[in-house]
């Protein structure tokens, strides 16, 4: 049955088009046009009518709240996957039809059980447990005896080319989709700092070579600029945060064709309400810095064309304005923050997307039928992105 949705605009996720009606069959879509014949018609009248959005770096953790160290250490593992179904339908409901999880052993379940049909949520592309050093940011807590994150399921412990290329494999094998590493220390980490490098460029090339063995790529943590270019240089795909990176790796990104994820959201999450959420004092100290480093990077990395990604980090329950269910915040943010324009912001959670191999984000023949309505007009008003009315995924009508 060919089905025709109709709106006052549309968004395909580069631009603007000239015409407002997008015809779908079988949950993919068939083309767009004006005045469409199908055997139904999906009048959304006065609608802005654009591709299904995607976050591109949240972690399904289920945790509530920032304090993750005490969390993971006191909630069973089973519990905090259990807590994470209704971010599944809150992102769907506010129309992200897909998320790529940046590192938690929850999310390869969650994709499984999404493409089983078994629950309803985002289409997920996991990382699994995510890949660190000893003494590195996937640790979080550097004063609990180093085997236990491993352990904890937090992140695979590895040192050395041969360690590395054994967890790389030993990640892949358990269901992961890409391969998450962390190549500086981080904010929520207790005792490395931000700009400190994490795995060599050996460790790091080693790790892209059994992604792309296994047909898939390697997205990089990383903060300062050294070990962001060991991990650029080593061939990661994504580069995540990216806060303190030089104009120069910014050039070898995009002459390169690296994406980068800023995670606005959670940043300022931290910022405005930190100590309120139970973040440690490490993460509090550490925050300023890498939040007002972003916002001089976003700018010269969209000046040069680097490939800009929206993705939130959003990994616990916040219970605020930035909050999951309010992914499209980070999009308000890149225009806030970093002065893109409404139309650059949106590419980042739609066309950008597909530049990183998903099969998502745009309105275009072949592509699933994750369609998205909006009350408003988003290219006028980012905010409008908090009023969508109307959410397909794969053809079906979800909300
Ligand atoms: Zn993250």
């Amino acid at each position: 049955m060919k089905t025709v949705i109709r709106g006052k605009y549309l968004f395909d996720g580069e631009k603007l088009l000239e015409h407002n009606e997008v015809m779908i069959e079988d949950g993919r879509i068939m083309g767009t046009g004006s005045s469409l014949r199908g055997d139904r018609l999906i009048d959304l009248e006065d609608s802005f009518i654009m591709p299904g959005m995607t976050d591109a770096h949240i972690h399904m953790s289920g945790v509530e709240s920032g304090n993750l160290v005490m969390e993971y250490f006191t909630v069973a593992e089973r519990d905090r996957l259990m807590r994470t179904i209704p971010w599944l339908h809150k992102l769907l409901d506010s129309g992200f039809t897909s998320v790529r999880d940046c590192g938690e052993g929850n999310s390869i379940y969650l994709r499984n059980a999404v493409k089983n049909g078994i629950i309803n949520g985002p289409d997920i592309s996991a990382a699994g447990i995510p890949l660190s050093q000893t003494f590195g940011h996937g640790e979080f807590s550097h004063t609990v005896p180093v085997d236990l994150s491993e352990h904890m399921g937090i992140s695979e412990i590895c040192d050395g080319v041969d360690e590395c290329i054994k967890s790389a494999r030993k990640v892949l094998r358990d269901g992961s989709d890409f391969i998450k590493i962390f190549s500086t220390g981080g904010v929520l980490s207790q005792r490395d700092r931000p700009d400190h490098e994490q795995f060599t460029l050996e460790e790091i090339r080693s790790i892209v070579r059994e992604a792309e063995k296994a047909g898939t790529y390697v997205a990089a943590h990383a903060h300062g600029d050294r070990g962001a270019r060991n991990a650029v240089e080593g061939g990661v795909k994504t580069l995540e945060h990216g806060t303190l990176v030089t104009g120069d790796t910014l050039k070898i990104m995009a002459k390169q064709g690296v994406s980068m994820t800023p995670t606005l959201a959670i940043q300022e999450l931290i910022v405005r309400y930190g100590k309120d959420l139970g973040i440690n004092e490490w993460g509090l100290e550490k925050i300023k810095e890498v939040r007002d480093g972003i916002a001089k990077v976003v700018p010269e990395a969209m000046k040069l064309g680097v490939n800009l990604l929206c993705g939130t980090d959003l990994g616990f329950f916040t219970g605020k304005d930035i909050d999951m269910g309010k992914n499209w915040m980070e999009m308000v943010l890149m225009t806030e923050i970093c002065g893109l324009t409404n139309e650059e912001a949106l590419r980042t959670s739609t066309g950008n997307i597909q530049k990183i191999g998903l099969k998502q984000g745009r309105i275009m023949k072949g592509f699933p039928a994750n369609i998205v309505s909006i009350d408003g007009n988003p290219l006028e008003n980012i905010r409008d992105l908090g009023r969508v009315n109307h959410v397909f995924k794969k053809g079906v009508q979800i909300r």
